[in-house]
């Protein structure tokens, strides 16, 4: 699933390559995925806008329009990204299909249909998507200091892992990079928030920001300008389990929690 370095390595491959063009012809594939406006509305008002820049803010990504018109994506479990050709046969699962004025088409697909878009258009605001103004901070956001960091955290009373993927503390984390940050601040993931020492939430700080950047950098380096980039060889826990610590040579655990499976390393954390 996609999760933040994934999705700002996208941004910052679309802005690369898709800054100024216009959107010819819109077909959806799949309307349970437009959460706002419906199907037609969605097409028609896509439809001649042109890519004026791409962000993202925690796990969406956003399509900046012109004339103004912004298109926020959350790829929940499995929705997808394609650069390809019109002229490339349709797979199964098509969300949409932005045929470009430059002989090219931006695909999306969501093998599970779980993925939620939203068009807003000129003045309308992030209120009218749900939950998304209760978002903390972006978890790269260059203000989210340490400070901030604690400050946050000690409203959060659940274990280490959950408030990590809580969007309300900060925005981005889901459950692969949480095991990974995790592992590199050496803090088991079933611990309760408050059990943490103050040198324990700093390193959880720091591997925030570190594991994130290092993912960021290896991604791109391998995506170029393609948006394919679902391998994530180069974790170090999550996705392992049976699999032996790279740092001890332990058997990595895999613990079910809820849907979720936390990976993670005995001996190197506590
Ligand atoms: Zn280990």
């Amino acid at each position: 699933m996609p999760e933040l370095p994934d999705l700002e390595v996208a941004k910052n491959v679309l802005n690369r390559t898709l800054t100024g063009r216009t959107i010819e012809e819109v077909e959806i594939g799949s309307p349970v995925l437009l959460r706002r406006p419906t199907a037609e509305v969605f097409a028609t008002e896509l439809q001649n806008r042109s890519f004026k820049e791409f962000s993202r803010f925690g796990k969406f990504l956003i399509f900046h329009l012109e004339p103004p018109a912004h298109l926020y994506i959350n790829f929940m479990l499995a929705g997808r990204l394609r650069l390809q050709s019109p002229s490339d046969p349709k797979q199964k699962k098509l969300g949409f299909r932005f045929q470009l004025d430059n002989n090219q088409d931006i695909r999306y697909h969501d093998a599970k249909n779980m993925g939620k878009l939203y068009l807003l258009l000129q003045d309308e605001s992030t209120s009218l998507i749900p939950n998304f103004d209760d978002q903390g901070p972006d978890a790269l956001d260059p203000n989210l200091s340490l400070e901030v960091f604690r400050q946050r955290i000690q409203k959060f009373q659940a274990v280490i892992k959950h408030v990590l993927v809580n969007q309300r503390f900060i925005a981005g984390l889901g459950n692969a990079y949480a095991d990974e940050i995790l592992f590199a601040a050496h803090v088991l993931p079933f611990r309760k928030r408050s059990t943490l020492t103050d040198s324990e939430i700093e390193a959880l700080f720091f591997a925030t920001k570190s594991v994130l950047q290092n993912a960021i950098n290896t991604i791109s380096a391998r995506a170029g300008d393609t948006l394919q980039f679902e391998l994530r060889d180069f974790l170090q826990v999550h996705g392992k389990g049976s699999e032996s610590c790279r740092i001890c040579g332990t058997i990595i655990s895999s613990v079910k929690s809820g849907v979720r499976v936390a990976n993670f390393c005995r001996e190197c954390q506590e």
